[in-house]
C-alpha cells in the first residue's frame, strides 16, 4: 500500500492505568492487576490504530513508563542507587542519573511477552521500539568503561539480543529511538551509527531509527530557540545514516524547522514522514496531513514515504491522540487518492 501510515511509538495511557498527560506517569495499580491493565490498554490502542487505518501499529508503550528506563529497569550492571550528576543532551539539562558499574547484562527478556501479546491481537504490521545505544548512554553515567563509545557498544549487544527475540515474537519493524542524534553530530558519525548497526545485527525484519528534537519540555523549548530559523543539524548525519544498514528513518516534518529538502540525503531509505505535530493539542485535518506528504514528495519517491507522527503522542490527552491517529489515517488515504 502506498503511504502506509505508522506511528513513532508512544500513546497516552488511559486514566485508569496511570497518571495522564505526564512524561513520567505513576501507575495506578500494582502486581497482577497492573499487568492485566497494561494488556487491556495495549489492546484498546491496537484496535483504535487499526480503525484509524494505521498499517503498522505499536503497543503505544503501554507497558512502560519511560522509553529508556522501561528497557533498562531489569538490566544488570546499572546501580540505580548510585546517582551521578550529568548534563543530558550536551548539558541542555542537568539531572541525577543512575551509574553503570559493570558490563550490562539482560537478566531476562524485557519486552518479548508484550510483543507476543500484541502479535496475537492484530493482523496489521507490528512495530516495537527500543531506546538506541547513544540515547541510553546519554541517560546513564559511565562508572566502568571510561569511553562512551565502548559503553554504547556494550548496550548495543544486549539491545541486539532483545531485538532478535522481539523479531521471533512476530514484530515486523524494530525501531531504535535516538533523540541524541541531533546533539552529538561527530559522535554519531564516529560510533553512533556503528552501535546502531550492532543493535540491529542479524535482524530480517525492517529496522528503523527515530530521530527527533524532543518533547515540548521547558529545557527543550529553550534549546530550540538557540537553533535558529532553519534546523540543519541532520545535514551532517544524513549521508552517514543513508550509508548505514538501517532501513527506515523517522523524523518530524509537521510544523518543523527542519527543511524538508534534507530528506534528499536519505535517497536509499524508507522515510517515516512526521505529519502529526506532537507539540500541539490541535488535531490536524486530513488536508494538513496530505500537505506534509505532498511536500515530502518533492524530495523522495512516493514508494519510500510512510506518513507517521513527529514523535510519541504520550503526553497528550487520550481524545487528542485519538483524533490525531484518525487524521493521520485519513490524510494518508487522501494522499493516496491525490498522488497515487
Ligand atoms: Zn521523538
Amino acid at each position: 500500500m502506498l503511504f502506509a501510515p505508522t506511528i513513532a511509538g508512544s500513546l497516552p495511557k488511559p486514566g485508569w492505568l496511570a497518571e495522564t498527560e505526564k512524561l513520567w506517569p505513576k501507575w495506578k495499580l500494582e502486581g497482577a492487576e497492573l499487568d492485566q491493565a497494561k494488556r487491556d490498554a495495549a489492546l484498546i490502542w491496537i484496535k483504535l490504530q487499526e480503525e484509524a487505518g494505521i498499517a503498522t501499529v505499536s503497543d503505544g508503550e503501554q507497558f512502560r513508563t519511560h522509553f529508556v528506563h522501561g528497557f533498562l529497569e531489569t538490566v544488570e550492571g546499572i546501580d540505580w542507587n548510585l546517582k551521578t550528576k550529568m548534563g543530558i543532551r550536551n548539558n541542555r539539562y542537568v539531572v541525577d542519573v543512575p551509574t553503570v558499574t559493570a558490563p550490562p547484562k539482560r537478566s531476562r527478556p524485557v519486552h518479548r511477552d508484550e510483543a507476543a501479546f500484541c502479535r496475537s491481537h492484530t493482523k496489521n504490521g507490528l512495530k516495537f521500539t527500543l531506546p538506541g545505544p547513544m540515547t541510553i548512554c546519554d541517560t546513564l553515567a559511565d562508572g566502568h568503561y571510561g569511553r562512551r563509545a565502548d559503553m554504547a557498544m556494550a548496550f548495543a549487544e544486549i539491545l541486539n539480543e532483545e531485538a532478535l527475540e522481539l523479531e521471533a515474537a512476530g514484530c515486523d519493524v524494530i525501531q531504535f529511538d535516538e533523540p541524541a542524534f541531533n546533539v552529538f553530530m561527530d559522535d554519531v558519525k564516529e560510533w553512533g551509527i556503528a552501535t546502531l548497526e550492532r543493535a540491529a545485527r542479524g535482524l530480517k525484519c525492517k529496522t528503523a531509527v527515530h530521530i527527533c528534537y524532543g518533547y515540548g519540555i521547558e529545557a527543550n523549548i529553550e534549546w530550540k530557540k538557540t537553533l535558529g530559523e532553519e534546523w540543519r543539524q541532520y545535514e551532517e548525519i544524513f549521508p552517514a545514516l543513508n550509508a548505514s544498514k538501517i532501513e527506515q528513518v523517522s523524523l518530524e516534518c509537521a510544523n518543523s524547522h527542519v527543511p524538508i529538502s534534507l530528506i534528499e540525503y536519505l535517497s536509499d531509505k524508507e522515510i517515516l514522514v512526521g505529519a502529526i505535530d506532537v507539540a500541539s493539542t490541535e488535531v490536524e485535518t486530513p488536508e494538513q496531513v496530505a500537505a506534509v506528504i505532498e511536500s515530502a514528495l518533492g524530495h523522495a519517491d512516493a514508494e519510500r514515504i510512510q506518513p507517521c507522527t513527529n514523535c510519541g503522542l504520550a503526553p497528550l490527552s487520550r481524545a487528542v491522540a485519538e483524533g490525531k491517529l484518525r487524521a493521520l489515517g485519513a490524510g494518508a488515504e487522501l494522499a493516496r487518492k491525490r498522488f497515487g
